[in-house]
């Protein structure tokens, strides 16, 4: 076996021995290359289960929350889908193998441009990248079936839950930046939002407004 498909085999094992489990995510996980969305010194480390480092002070997140989070949004192939925090485009490419179209949503326009091209280059066209502040949601494609948050809110924007559809499930991480917090999961019925709390984790704060660059 090469290095390349050994280290990519201890990634799947990675995921599954963290609680990964449904085999869909799985399979979405073994297609999506993460080192198409790392770049420079960090590349080679792609396929260890860590946050690494990418433009704009970010981070794409550890490969383990990312698919626990999407076990968590239990994503349908007729859903359409909006993800605030499009950072590599990483958490992006996953959903759109398991989803009819997903929206995502970053305050960094180079962040955005970026991961475009990284969805042209793997042929993934059932993705819309847009600059602009997530935490307002995206009126003009609501309601979503599912929401995902890839920043921390102290609080679930209001927004987010008005463009939630009745039946859908949003997924986020809720508490201070630089703490740890907790991800939430929130399921919309006719009678209004439920919360479940699902794990600690740590991401980068949700930030108003436009970034810089
Ligand atoms: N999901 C990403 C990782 C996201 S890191 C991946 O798979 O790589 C969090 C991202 O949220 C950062 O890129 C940051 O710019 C973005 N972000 C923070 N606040 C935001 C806001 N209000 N609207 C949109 N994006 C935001």
């Amino acid at each position: 076996m090469t290095d390349l498909a050994e280290r990519k085999m201890r990634f799947l094992y990675a995921l599954r021995s963290k609680g990964v489990t449904d085999a869909r995510v799985l399979n979405a996980m073994e297609k999506i290359d993460r080192g198409a969305f790392v770049k420079g010194l960090f590349a080679e480390r792609a396929y260890e289960d860590m946050p690494l480092p990418i433009a704009c002070g970010q981070t794409i997140s550890q490969p383990s929350v990312v698919g626990l989070m999407t076990q968590a949004l239990q994503v349908g192939p007729r859903d359409k889908v909006l993800e605030v925090g499009t950072g590599s485009g990483y958490q992006a490419a996953i959903l759109s193998q398991l989803s009819r179209r997903v929206y995502t949503v970053d305050r960094h326009r180079r962040l955005v441009r970026e991961a475009q091209e990284v969805f042209d280059a793997l042929g993934l066209t059932n993705i819309t990248a847009v600059t602009g502040d997530g935490s307002h949601g995206l009126p003009e494609q609501a309601p979503f079936d599912r929401i995902i948050v890839t920043a921390a809110a102290e609080d679930t924007p209001g927004p987010l839950l008005a463009q939630l559809r009745v039946g859908g499930i949003m997924v986020l991480p809720v508490g201070q930046s630089g703490a740890v917090q907790t991800l939430i999961q929130v399921t919309r019925d006719e009678n209004g939002f439920e919360y479940h709390e699902l794990r600690p984790v740590r991401f980068v704060p949700l930030v108003e407004g436009l970034g810089q660059e």
